[in-house]
């Protein structure tokens, strides 16, 4: 084999919360991720010329280091002693810098792909050490589906599976800074924490819209007021037809869950009439 392709997931946040800062900057989350049916690709192929060479569609994506396909890459063959090259083909079709993990599911992928071409014999729990090396949602991105992520993203543990549905993605032409969102973030009485425990127990009963009705992202609470078409799009999507409409992780990304696909497309429309220069996506849940 001289040459693999594989699709990578985005992932949302059905639900995030943030339990405390700690002493050394980081934050204890507790998050329902979610894989959902939007890739980017990556195509990878062996050459006799040693190195790394990255070509991608987005001519403003670095193709270095900055890269998280060529880092997670390099950290691969490196260690490997790997002496031919590669040659990979991004793909994306994820917005970038969305809350959707394009850049960390690409480099998760890149390293499925890479363990597969030159036969290291990796397991996923493996490639998921390795990962999170580069960066907190690596591992899950590796492991995929229906996962509750705690700590500071680095525990996982395997969740009953979300059930059926339809996902509307809004991502507005606007930029979200992730530090922005973590300074700004107040942890007091005051803040509407999701109840993470009681929404897996809806999906353990396979109870859609009691999950639905349940839906919270604590990050909202700073991101919103700094933009508030946010909440114009979250109210879009509820009042065509949404069972519920949450932010994705920091943002700017908002989606919507629905029990019938015509519902989803209809308010797909809104939303692209709506004056943000929205990307919108109708997909399903990526299992
Ligand atoms: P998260 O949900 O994990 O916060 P995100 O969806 O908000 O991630 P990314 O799309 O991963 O953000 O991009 C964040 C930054 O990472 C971009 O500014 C981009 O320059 C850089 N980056 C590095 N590698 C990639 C990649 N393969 N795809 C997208 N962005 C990448």
């Amino acid at each position: 084999m001289d040459s693999i392709w594989i699709n990578a997931p985005a992932k949302i946040n059905i639900g995030l919360d943030v339990l405390r800062r700690r002493e050394d900057g980081y934050h204890e989350v507790k998050m329902i991720m979610q894989s959902i049916r939007l890739f980017d690709r990556l195509t990878l192929t062996k050459s006799a010329e040693p190195g790394i060479r990255l070509q991608t569609n987005l001519h403003f994506l670095p193709v270095n280091e900055d890269n998280l396909v060529y880092r997670s890459a390099k950290m691969l063959m490196d260690e490997f002693g790997i002496k031919e090259g590669v040659d990979i083909q991004l793909e994306k079709r994820i917005p970038v810098a969305a809350g959707m993990a394009g850049g960390s599911t690409d480099a998760a992928s890149c390293m499925l792909a890479l363990n597969n071409l030159f036969e290291l014999g990796l397991t996923k729990r493996q490639l998921m050490k390795r990962g999170v090396k580069l960066g907190a949602d690596i591992p899950y991105c590796v492991l995929k589906g229906t996962v509750l992520s705690e700590g500071i993203g680095e525990l996982l543990s395997t969740i009953p599976k979300m059930p059926d549905c339809h996902i509307l993605i809004c991502k507005p032409g606007i930029h979200v800074s992730t530090k922005f969102v973590y300074t700004n973030l107040v942890l007091d009485e005051n803040t509407p924490h999701p109840d993470i425990d009681s929404m897996i127990d809806a999906m353990r009963k396979k109870d859609l819209h009691g999950l639905c009705s349940r839906l919270g992202n604590v990050l909202e609470t700073v991101t919103i007021p700094a933009h508030p078409e946010i909440d114009v799009i979250k109210k879009c999507m509820m009042e065509n037809g949404a069972l519920g409409s949450l932010m994705s992780g920091s943002g700017p990304t908002v989606f919507g869950i629905y029990d019938d696909l015509d519902k989803a497309k209809a308010a797909k429309e809104k939303c692209r009439a709506l004056p943000y220069h929205c990307f919108v996506f109708v997909t399903d849940l990526y299992r």
